[in-house]
C-alpha cells in the first residue's frame, strides 16, 4: 500500500518551472538564448563545426534532442542538422519577429528556445531542412550513434 503514489513521482515537470528558477539553473547567456528566445552570435558556438560522434542533448533540461549523423556543415554559422532526434522531441511553431514569418524550434520537453529550421534552401541533405540552432542550447555526449 505504501508504493501506491509514487507512479508518476520524481521526474520534474520542466514546462513548471518558475522564471526565477530557470534563471538560477542558467547562466544569463544561456537565460536569455533559451528562455527568452535569443540568438548567439554566428561562428562563435562551441558546436558550428564539430564532426564527433554523440548525442545532443538539451542543455535546459537534458532531453536528447539531436545525433551527430544528422549534422551537416550548413556554413551558415551555426550548428546545422537536417533532422532532430525525433519528431516528438521537438516543438516547431511560427514567429513573426523581425518583420519575417520564420519557424521556431522549442525542446518539446521544457519549451526552451532552441534555434529556427528552415526548408528547402537547396542543401544536399535528405530533408533539405536546415535545423539551425544555437550551441549554447545544447551538450554533446560523446557516444556511438546508430543509424
Ligand atoms: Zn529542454
Amino acid at each position: 500500500m505504501a508504493n501506491s503514489d509514487k507512479s508518476s513521482g520524481n521526474q520534474t515537470d520542466f514546462k513548471l518551472i518558475a522564471d526565477s528558477q530557470w534563471r538560477e539553473r542558467l547562466t544569463a547567456e544561456e537565460y536569455h538564448v533559451l528562455r527568452e528566445a535569443g540568438t548567439e552570435r554566428p561562428f562563435v558556438g562551441k558546436y558550428t563545426d564539430t564532426e564527433t560522434e554523440g548525442v545532443y542533448s538539451c542543455k535546459a533540461c537534458g532531453t536528447e534532442l539531436f545525433r551527430s549523423t544528422e549534422k551537416f556543415h550548413s556554413h551558415c554559422g551555426w550548428p546545422s542538422f537536417f533532422s532532430p532526434l525525433a519528431g516528438d522531441k521537438i516543438i516547431e511553431r511560427e514567429d513573426r519577429s523581425l518583420g519575417q514569418v520564420r519557424t521556431e524550434v522549442l525542446c518539446a520537453n521544457c519549451e526552451s528556445h532552441l534555434g529556427h529550421v528552415f526548408a528547402g534552401e537547396g542543401y544536399d541533405t535528405p530533408t533539405d531542412l536546415r535545423y539551425c540552432i544555437n550551441s549554447i542550447c545544447l551538450e554533446l555526449e560523446e557516444k556511438p550513434v546508430e543509424d
